[in-house]
């Protein structure tokens, strides 16, 4: 067997490689810096770590958050592989020691965080080091472009530069436009990379927004739906966090809490208690999660809208790692739009920059911020609206969003679509959505009557729609191009290249509208096991093991490798190796216990055939 794919089989169990990872790991071996753009969950680890584990010498793995290397060491360790890290949380000791032992070469793989590189104490270590590979994680940091800017990303090549002989470099991310691509080549340094660029489809992931007017009580509707499965709730402020882990508690639902205002020890304790499966909820900021590789979340809730696409499609992504059907819920409220631009208007994170650029910056954040909320009002395929915002092509009628399969009827608009554009036009299409929507209903706001727009030929014309509707029905508009909205911090509504037909009577305006005020979601997360009792004894084991070793029961073996084992039930160690997931050193620590209890189970049971069945 070829060398990689022997890595392959011996450390992670798996005997074929997903798109893109065999081209990464070919280019890396043959001497190539590469960069991998590859969808959350897709495999980028294996890309390196394949490559690290064959080259001679250490591949330092730069990497940007302390949660995301540690998870990732751990994994490594249970693989069977040399692997360390070198972060803020080893105490001083312990930093010294792991770095002795980096020196007399214990470790293959070394995961560090870009600060840390630029320390004496590292820098010393490396110019004696035999480094084959340097890989830079979650590459978009190094770009200003990208959503999670990080400064000392910036230093990586200077680095890279100073090393004796220089190592082959790679980057890998999730989420890169080809703006963002570009700087990480630049940036980094990359000598005539090989680029894999994978799909951003997540064919598992199911997507849907809800416009509730209680956002609580379709949160509850929805959690109360997914009992017993592990899911992260996602909201835009710590005390929002506060808030909805209180409200689920209160009825009586499990859930833990995570952001950056908890002391550090409550905040590594909850993230362990939701790793570990001892609690099932996990409400969080943004803070939790880049990079834990939680196979088996079912389930993503935004409580809120967050900033941007690249945010959306990050922290959705992080449901259904292991390939399972998932659920990705949006709860939209127009209160989420104002919030994000106060948050951006505020944000102090380019404070060190010059004011043109961090100008140019705040346009491009509010224009994300914009394509995100189209996302909610959209009522096309919402994976297509996703794949072309990373510009990529889709047909659209996914067959697996709420868009595609909910329940609407289609009902002419034609009129009121008049009413708006005129109100736009004869207000000299200089005023917000807000503005348009407060005249048509004829609000009485002080406003309003002082900029004497009660006097409005359109003033009060439509006073029967709710206010959400029109709000919707206005985006709707501008999705069609009947309407524009300017960009900038007071974006104001004109008429679009469409607009003329609408209003000459040419052209008919449809809406899809829902038939259910609340949405319901099909649950789909259940995957089924073809015999749920021995399931529920696998995983009993595996939780028992994970236990005893104080590591999450994923890493022990994923839900996916259990299911394999019902559907396949090994009975020798050849197959038990063939199980997905399974790598030799697995096979060694865990093997017999689980053969055994298969073993046990298929001579105690009559022999179960799925033909059988009624
Ligand atoms: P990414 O960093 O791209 O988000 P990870 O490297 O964390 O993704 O991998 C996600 C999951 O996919 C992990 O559980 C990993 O074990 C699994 N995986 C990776 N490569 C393969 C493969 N070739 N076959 C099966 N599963 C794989
Ligand atoms: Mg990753």
């Amino acid at each position: 067997m070829e060398p990689v794919y022997q890595a392959l089989q011996q450390y992670f169990g798996y005997t074929q490689f997903r798109p893109g990872q065999l081209e990464m790991i070919t280019a890396l071996m043959s001497g190539r810096d590469a960069v991998g753009i590859m969808p959350t969950g897709a495999g980028k680890s294996l890309c390196f770590q394949i490559p690290a584990l064959l080259f001679e010498g250490i591949t330092l793995v730069v990497s940007p958050l302390i949660s995301l290397m540690n998870d990732q060491v751990r994994g490594l360790l249970q693989a069977g592989a040399a692997a360390a890290y070198l972060n803020s949380s080893l105490t001083e000791r312990q930093y010294f020691k792991a770095l002795s032992n980096a020196r007399q070469g214990r470790y293959k793989i070394i995961y560090v965080s870009p600060e840390r590189l630029e320390t004496e104490s590292f820098q010393s270590f490396a110019q004696a080091a035999n480094i084959s590979m340097v890989a830079v994680d979650e590459a978009h940091c190094t770009s200003q472009w990208g959503q999670d800017f990080r400064p000392s990303y910036l230093q990586i090549a200077s680095f890279i530069d100073h090393l004796p002989k220089r190592p082959v470099v790679s980057a890998f991310t999730a989420t890169a436009t080809n703006l963002v691509k570009q700087d990480i080549i630049r940036i980094l340094d990359l000598q005539d990379p090989v680029e894999t660029v994978t799909g951003f489809n997540r064919s598992n992931l199911y997507y849907e927004v809800q416009h509730p007017a209680d956002k609580d009580g379709a949160l509850l509707t929805l959690v109360r739906r997914y009992e017993g499965k592990s899911g992260i709730i996602y909201c835009s402020t710590r005390k929002k966090v506060e808030e909805v882990c209180e409200l689920l508690r209160d009825n009586g639902i499990l859930a833990t809490r995570y952001h950056a205002g908890l002391p550090e020890g409550e905040r590594s304790r909850n993230q362990d208690d939701f790793l570990f499966d001892r609690q099932p909820v996990m409400v969080a900021t943004n803070a939790f999660g880049m990079g834990i590789d939680k196979s088996n979340v079912n389930y993503v809730i935004h409580y809120n809208m967050p900033k941007d696409m690249e945010s959306y499609y990050q922290e959705a992504g992080r449901a259904g790692r292991d390939g399972q059907p998932a659920d990705c819920i949006l709860l939209y409220h127009g209160q989420d739009v104002v919030t994000n631009q106060f948050l951006l208007e505020q944000s102090q994170e380019n404070a060190s920059l010059d004011e043109p650029t961090r100008l140019e910056l705040q346009e491009k954040d509010r224009e994300r911020l914009k394509q995100m909320t189209f996302y909610c009002h959209t009522k096309d395929c919402l994976r297509k609206y996703i794949l072309r915002y990373f510009g990529e092509e889709h047909p659209g009628f996914c067959g697996n969003c709420y868009n595609c399969i909910g329940d609407f009827e289609r009902v002419e608009m034609t009129k009121q679509a008049q009413m708006i554009l005129s109100c736009v036009r004869r207000t000299g299409e200089r005023y917000g959505i807000g503005t348009v929507i407060d005249i048509l209903r004829g609000a009485k706001t002080e406003r309003l009557l002082r900029l004497g727009l009660d006097r409005q030929s359109t003033y009060g014309l439509l006073p029967e729609l709710p206010q959400p509707q029109l709000r919707d029905m206005i985006h709707h508009l501008i999705e069609r191009e009947y309407l524009m909205q300017s960009d900038g911090k007071y974006p104001v509504l004109s008429l679009g290249a469409n607009a003329k037909k609408v209003l000459l009577q040419q052209e008919e305006v449809w809406l899809r509208v829902d038939k259910k005020p609340v949405r319901s979601t099909p649950v789909k997360t259940e995957r089924e096991s073809a015999n749920p009792e021995l399931f529920r004894r696998l995983r009993e084991l595996r939780s028992e093991i994970a236990k005893r070793q104080s590591v999450p029961a994923y890493v022990v073996f994923t839900d996916a490798s259990l299911h394999e084992m019902v559907r396949i039930l090994p009975q020798t160690e050849q197959d038990f190796l063939r199980v997905p997931g399974v790598g030799q050193k697995k096979w060694e620590r865990y093997g017999r216990q689980f053969l055994d209890l298969l073993r046990e189970y298929t001579s105690t049971e009559a022999v179960f055939d799925p033909a059988d069945r009624p």
